[in-house]
């Protein structure tokens, strides 16, 4: 297999709410009835849905030829009651990146609203419950490009030993918060002991720990998924090879 095909970039989706509030500024919410077409699309395609753990660790073990990685970022309390439901209906599983700093609290970062739930405690273990993979999404939604030494230790390293006295088990995902990163904030992440990271557009910084993923909206028919399937490892540098050190660069994350 050719080197540019093997390291292509995973096709990994991004969601956050799924909810059928018409009030949606930052283009974040997809309605319970667009998720369910797409996910048919998937599954009429051959592809299935799985977290992002699973298409990594299948994809090292060369078997993820069918997957797609679907992610949901902030924890909204509607990934349990609107998301789940459906994901199990079509077989899928999912990545839910959660806020252990802001349990039960609200998206109170999105400034123009509108507030929407996020989940408590036992609304993430129900959700792993389900066979989902809880990830961190940072402590409690900050950018972390440019933060300093402390609060990159909290948001990365200490909200991973929250949700592992949450769950039981540590977290292998990290999210960086509205997609930013920069080269500390991807070494942070690293250090803080994630087997893998999301961002959405990383640029110069793409690896395993600053993977990117294409954004899904209530937009998003058929024919615009199969573009954006089509598109993502042209749009996307591929990996780096294992072994290559990672690049320092600019980062040029979308914020989201
Ligand atoms: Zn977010």
């Amino acid at each position: 297999m050719p080197a540019d095909t093997r390291n292509r970039a995973p096709w990994l989706l991004m969601y956050h709410s799924v909810s059928d509030c018409p009030d949606d500024p930052y283009g974040i919410t997809v309605s319970p009835s667009r998720l369910e077409r797409q996910l048919r699309w998937l599954r009429d395609r051959g592809l299935t849905g799985v977290s992002a753990g699973r298409l990594l660790r299948a994809r090292a073990a060369g078997r993820d030829a069918g997957l797609v990685g679907l992610t949901f970022d902030d924890g909204y309390a509607d990934f349990l009651t609107a998301a789940v439901p459906l994901l199990r209906r079509y077989g899928c599983t999912a990545t839910a990146f959660v806020l252990p700093g802001r349990l039960g609290g609200d998206n109170a970062w999105d400034e123009l609203g509108p507030r929407k739930a996020l989940l408590d405690a036992d609304g993430i273990r129900e959700a792993a419950a389900a066979g989902m993979e809880i990830g961190s999404h940072g402590l409690v939604h900050t950018d972390l490009t440019g933060a300093d030494d402390t609060t990159l230790e909290r948001e990365t390293a200490h909200s991973r030993a929250l949700l592992g006295e949450l769950t039981g088990a540590a977290p292998a995902g990290f999210c960086y918060p509205y997609g930013t990163l920069d080269h500390r904030a991807v070494q942070a992440v690293r250090a803080a002991g994630y087997r893998y990271a999301c961002g959405i557009d990383p640029g110069a910084l793409t690896g395993v720990h600053a993977l990117p993923r294409a954004h899904v909206g209530a937009r998003d028919t058929s024919v615009r998924l199969y573009l954006k399937k089509v598109l993502h490892p042209l749009r996307r540098r591929p990996l780096p090879a294992a072994s290559a050190p990672a690049e320092a660069a600019r980062p040029d994350g979308v914020r989201r």
